[in-house]
């Protein structure tokens, strides 16, 4: 996987990470908070209407001798809004003194109501006398928000449709019987926590006296039968001139309301829009970043392959002032400085090239006629004799020896001495082929190899040197100055060597010298 990929995916997965996590910590917190909230105001509403209910009529019996508390709730309720209204026209507040009927029912006096009072009890819409209890019986309260406020007025609510639910299988009206008798628990009703199957009840409030026996069951406790320990611990006392009147035990959960649930389903779209704006947003980055990032690598790794290559000396360009460029800072500078070594170094190779040829040409030439010395001479005189040996090609070698040097040297002085060994090896040299060798062998001696040369043509070029040099100007060397060569010549191979050719020149030569000097003498 490419570098870039890599990034983009990091960036990708570390944006979506944290808005998920900041986003569903924050959809979580809110759901929470909306129910804690919705609960408060719940119970809040709950208490203040059972406390003036009870408050209202000494007792739960005497209260609901007369009305039930969901229709004294409701009468409450609208009083409490007819009042705002007045208040706002300026009218007198509606008395709540009497109770009056509900929803346009007449409302009988406390001795005609059917069935005793306990059966009408947390059952406001009881059928009356002889029918089954229903055990959604009791009203449920829940905030309502009034107006952009916010204000949560009570409102008395019925199941979740606004009707009762149907009775649970076998609490028809005809085993109203059957049920077991308050206080051993329903045998038919599910244990505490999860007393609904298939889903918690919605949420209402219990209602039980001073001594924890329910009043108000609310479709899960029955009139009379004590509440279960586990409900008691969430009970709040309800306070009549100081005394505990009531107990009150919230049940259920929460419906979300429409408006909540809306709530929550544009928060949830807050989320999916943030979940896709940080992926875009991660893409995008990613893009850039990495296109960066790798624009600056691949001008490295480019440069890299042209160094492996030969060129040493690489610029990559450099953008801002992160790792990468101060990585590219720094090849730059570790190219810019490996050139200049290597130039240096092929600048000193160079040198010491020329010197080895230098000292090369220096150790196979004579330092005064800068003709090859003895030594060179008789590697190549070797080498050149083989060759003609192979080949069965001609080859002659010369000695030649100036005549009475030593003469020279007292007469005029030393240095005219080197003048004329100096200019003797010019006239040699000027007059040689490429392929022929001269060399000065030693003092006033002077050597020549000449391959492809048989004898006589030898013979005649060392006379025609010889008398080159006898005809040499002198004169304006030194005056009166003469100076002659005596020269050996000597052509057969047979002689087996180079050397023991050589030798033989040597011994020609000194028949020249003795044959008068100034003279060739060839064999
Ligand atoms: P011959 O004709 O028999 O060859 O007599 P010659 O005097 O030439 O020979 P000899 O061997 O007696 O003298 C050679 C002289 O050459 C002796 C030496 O001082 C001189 N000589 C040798 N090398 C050099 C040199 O490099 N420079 C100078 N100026 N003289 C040299
Ligand atoms: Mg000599
Ligand atoms: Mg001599």
């Amino acid at each position: 996987m490419s570098l870039r990929i890599r990034f983009m995916l990091a960036l990708l997965l570390s944006g979506l990470a944290a808005v998920a996590m900041v986003g569903g910590l924050a959809y979580v917190g809110m759901n929470k908070k909306v129910d804690l909230i919705r609960r408060q105001q719940a119970a809040e509403h709950f208490y203040t209407y059972l406390s003036a209910y009870l408050a209202h009529y000494g007792s739960w019996q005497a209260a609901n001798a007369v009305e039930p508390f969901d229709r004294f709730a409701r009468r409450t309720q609208e009083a409490e809004r007819l009042n705002a209204a007045s208040q706002q026209n300026g009218a007198a507040p509606a008395s709540l003194d009497a109770p009056r009927p509900a929803d346009g029912e007449p409302g009988p006096p406390p001795n005609e109501r059917p069935g005793p009072p306990d059966e009408r009890l947390g059952r406001p819409d009881d059928g009356g006398p002889g029918q089954p209890p229903r055990r959604d019986g009791g009203p449920r309260f829940g905030p309502e928000f009034d107006g952009p406020g916010g204000r949560p007025r009570p409102m008395p609510m019925r199941g979740e449709d606004g009707g009762p639910p149907p009775p649970p299988p076998g609490e028809g009206p005809g085993d109203a019987g059957s049920r077991p008798p308050p206080g051993q628990g329903g045998g038919d009703r599910p244990p505490p926590g999860r007393r609904h199957p298939g889903g918690e009840p919605p949420f209402h409030f219990i209602v039980a006296d001073q001594d924890y026996k329910v009043l108000l069951g609310a479709g899960v406790y029955r009139p009379g039968e004590p509440l279960p320990e586990a409900a008691r611990k969430d009970a709040r006392a309800v306070m009549v001139d100081g005394k505990v009147a009531a107990y009150i035990s919230p049940e259920g959960v929460f419906t979300p309301s429409k408006e909540e649930l809306q709530y929550l389903a544009a928060m949830r779209e807050a989320l999916l829009a943030g979940v896709t704006g940080a992926a875009v947003l991660a893409l995008v980055l990613g893009v850039l970043l990495s296109k960066r990032l790798s624009r600056t690598l691949s001008s490295l790794t480019d440069a890299v392959r042209a160094m492996h290559g030969g060129s040493l000396l690489q610029r990559v360009p450099v953008h801002g002032k992160d790792e990468v460029a101060a990585l590219a800072n720094a090849f730059n500078a570790m190219s810019e400085q490996l050139a200049r070594s290597h130039e240096e170094l092929s600048a000193s190779h160079q040198t010491i090239l020329a010197q080895a040829d230098q000292l090369r040409e220096l150790s196979v030439r004579d330092a005064l006629t800068k003709l090859y010395n003895r030594r060179h001479f008789d590697e190549q005189a070797s080498t050149l004799f083989n060759q003609a040996v192979r080949h069965q090609r001609p080859l002659s070698l010369v000695i030649g020896d100036i005549d009475f040097f030593k003469r020279i040297n007292d007469q005029y002085s030393h240095a005219t001495g080197d003048a004329v060994l100096r200019q003797v090896g010019e006239i040699l040299r000027g007059h040689m082929r490429l392929t022929d060798l001269v060399a000065r062998y030693g003092g006033e001696e002077f050597v020549i190899a000449l391959p492809e040369t048989a004898l006589p043509q030898a013979a005649a070029l060392c006379d025609k040197l010889r008398h080159l040099i006898e005809g040499f100007p002198w004169h304006e060397v030194q005056p009166g100055l003469k100076v002659t060569m005596s020269m050996g010549v000597y052509g057969d191979l047979a002689a087996g060597t180079a050397e023991a050719m050589l030798q033989k020149a040597d011994a020609l030569l000194y028949r020249a010298k003795e044959s008068g000097r100034n003279q060739v003498c060839f064999a």
